[in-house]
């Protein structure tokens, strides 16, 4: 049985306090986004696996709380020690020299700038300065891509920065129907585009794959098996193990369909057809609609039993 107290890679969202407030937001992060108590990342801490090989820091913007970042910085050390490799997402507007030594020292190793878009305030004006910054410090910007590919960022780095944003080309492909994309009638409606079959979606994270690693998203609290997040949570961090909230979902027909990627045959287990999925895939116009109908109208996930 897969040992679940050692994970690839873990996404967390542990703010979605942010300085700036994006049309295609999906987790609705703006200077009055949602916010968990020291408190409460403590105790997340302490129920991640005993081992992770990454944890991708994210928001919102994690700059925004700033002594937030840092003790939970200093409580990742405390647990893991070297052997995580700890990367921040950051939108970079607040970042300066001194907190990018105090990032460094505190155990950062790469720093990805995710707006370079047109719907982030600056739109990657600050890119050039933000270049020069990581030069100063010797980060390594040879790296620039997203890190996507399983190899690229599973071994030890030096210290290396990139940048992207949501654009068209990305590798997400589009905006996902959630949070202001969704409000604001950005997404990307293409029921062929299977967001769940890509790293962020739901693919792997019960077992990983060749290419893409087993990564899981905590959204503030909430386990999920994507970034874009399933209906209700999985679990609850601050209060459950999420190796044990893995293990209870390993071996589920519906929660092995999300690990192939393959959400349209979720059902077939519990008497709903691929057939039905792929029709009303269509009519909702995204794979992660139907996967909210079916958690909605087919599949209880308080209580892990059929409708
Ligand atoms: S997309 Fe990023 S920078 Fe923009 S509001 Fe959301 S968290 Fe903040
Ligand atoms: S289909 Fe469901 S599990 Fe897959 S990425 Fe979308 S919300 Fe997540």
């Amino acid at each position: 049985m897969k040992d679940f107290e050692h994970i690839e890679s873990i996404y967390w969202v542990f703010t979605q306090l942010c300085n700036d407030k994006c049309d295609h937001c999906y987790n609705m992060s703006g200077p009055q986004g949602s916010r968990i108590s020291e408190e409460d990342c403590l105790a997340i801490i302490e129920n991640m696996p005993k081992k992770v090989d990454r944890m991708i820091l994210s928001g919102g913007e994690p700059l925004a709380e700033k002594k937030k970042l840092y003790l939970i910085l200093d409580q990742l050390k405390a647990k893991y020690g070297d052997e995580t490799q700890i990367m921040l997402q950051t939108n970079g507007d607040l970042l300066t020299g001194e907190i990018l030594d105090q990032l460094i020292a505190k155990g950062v190793t790469r720093f990805d700038i995710a707006s370079i878009d047109r719907y982030h305030k600056k739109a990657g004006g600050r890119l050039m300065e933000l270049a020069d910054l990581f030069e100063s410090r010797g980060v390594n910007g040879d790296e620039k891509d997203p890190l996507v590919k399983k190899d690229n960022y599973l071994h030890s780095y030096p210290l290396s920065w990139g940048y992207w944003g949501a654009s068209e080309e990305m590798w997400l492909g589009g905006n996902w129907p959630r949070g202001r994309a969704f409000q604001k009638n950005i997404w990307l409606k293409n029921p062929d585009h299977n967001f769940c079959s890509i790293l962020s979606g739901g693919i792997g994270f019960l077992s990983g794959g060749d290419e893409i690693p087993q990564e899981i998203s905590i959204q503030l609290w909430k386990i999920n098996p994507c970034c874009p997040g399933t209906k209700e949570a999985l679990g609850d961090a601050r209060s459950e193990r999420v190796s044990e909230v893995l293990a209870a979902l390993s071996g589920n027909p519906i929660f092995e369909k999300i690990n192939e990627g393959n959400p349209l045959a979720m059902g077939e287990s519990i008497g709903v057809s691929e057939e039905h999925a792929k029709k009303r895939c269509g009519e909702l116009k995204s794979v992660c609609l139907w996967c909210d109908e079916f958690f909605d109208q087919h599949f209880d996930l308080k209580t892990m039993a059929k409708k």
